[in-house]
């Protein structure tokens, strides 16, 4: 069962099993949900999720992100529901000088979406320990691709993130691109990222999903691949990728980004047995671009 209040999603995007329009803020409908389908397990990746927008709004954010999320929790807990995988993000550890993130990194958001969601992870860990809800907590690193099929792509309204951006631009469907920020502490510049593949993620919640089922288990994974690029590198290689030019210009920073992100995943290999097998940023580009030749064209 699939429960979304659609604010950012689709109701087409959700292709198994029945689907419930609420919002985790309605507590009411929340238990309505846990009594008509009693889930073994939730999935929880409902969020407001924009660094720009979450800089320029904090309150909506903490609303939203952590109250949200609490009601779910509250939910669970007396529908005697145990498990639950949540969405975290590498947004959660700020700026820390070039370094590779494992997760015993400290935690220094520069966001109120990053904060928001470190906030829930303390939640949870508090909700372990006085309600014995199990959690396998992933803190994604930025999530790129689309389903190999092209049946489901990233679509946002207004779309905000890197790559979708770069692949309308190319495409003609939107004026120049911004680069947010030229003068980072990095190689060119530009903010460095590690782009992971939806279809990976997929992967990790399904491992991470089975080792909690069997055992309990407790704990935090960054999913994502080690690899950084910049937003120049990630033009350059869309260009490669579609044949197209990208109009960009380079403009200001945006408030509330890091300069590097870049995950180590040695724990998720380890423990999950989890090994991107599609996270190349050629992969990922080329998923992203079929799926928009095949569907956003005509959105
Ligand atoms: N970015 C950019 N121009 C844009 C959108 C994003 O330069 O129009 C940069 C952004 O500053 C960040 C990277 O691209 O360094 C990825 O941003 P995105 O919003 O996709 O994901 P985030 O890192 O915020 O989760």
């Amino acid at each position: 069962m699939t429960f979304d209040n659609l604010i950012t999603g689709w109701a087409e995007a959700v292709k198994f099993g029945p689907f419930v329009q609420g919002d985790l803020l309605d507590r009411e409908a929340l238990d309505a949900a846990f009594v008509e389908y009693q889930p073994v397990a939730v999935m929880h990746f409902a969020a407001l999720s924009q660094v720009g927008e979450a800089s320029r709004e904090p309150g909506r954010y903490w609303r939203n992100n952590v109250l949200g999320s609490l009601n779910l929790f509250e939910a669970m807990v007396d529908a005697g529901c145990k498990h639950i995988v949540f969405s975290s993000t590498c947004a959660t550890y700020g700026d820390q000088d070039g370094v590779v993130l494992d997760e015993q990194s400290g935690q220094i958001p520069l966001n109120a979406y990053g904060s928001s969601k470190r906030a829930v992870e303390e939640v949870l860990r508090d909700f372990r320990l006085s309600h014995g809800l199990n959690a396998v907590v992933f803190r994604y690193f930025n999530v790129a691709g689309a389903d190999p099929d092209a049946e489901i792509g990233e679509w946002h309204q207004p779309e905000t993130h890197l790559i979708p951006l770069i692949i309308q631009a190319a495409a003609g469907k939107r004026d120049a691109l911004t680069v947010f920020g030229t003068d980072y502490p990095t190689p060119d510049g530009t903010c460095v990222r590690d782009y992971v593949h939806v279809m990976d993620l997929v992967d990790a919640h399904i491992k991470g999903l089975e080792l909690m089922l069997e055992g309990n288990v407790n704990r935090v994974f960054n999913l994502g691949t080690g690899s950084g690029f910049s937003v120049k590198e990630v033009i350059a290689e869309c260009e490669a990728a579609t044949g197209l030019q990208v109009p960009h210009r380079l403009g200001p920073r945006r408030a509330g980004d890091s300069a590097m992100l870049v995950s180590g995943s040695r724990r998720a290999e380890v423990e999950l047995g989890w090994i991107p097998q599609r996270s190349t940023l050629r992969h990922m580009i080329e998923d992203a671009w079929r799926w928009y030749q095949t569907n956003g064209y005509s959105a």
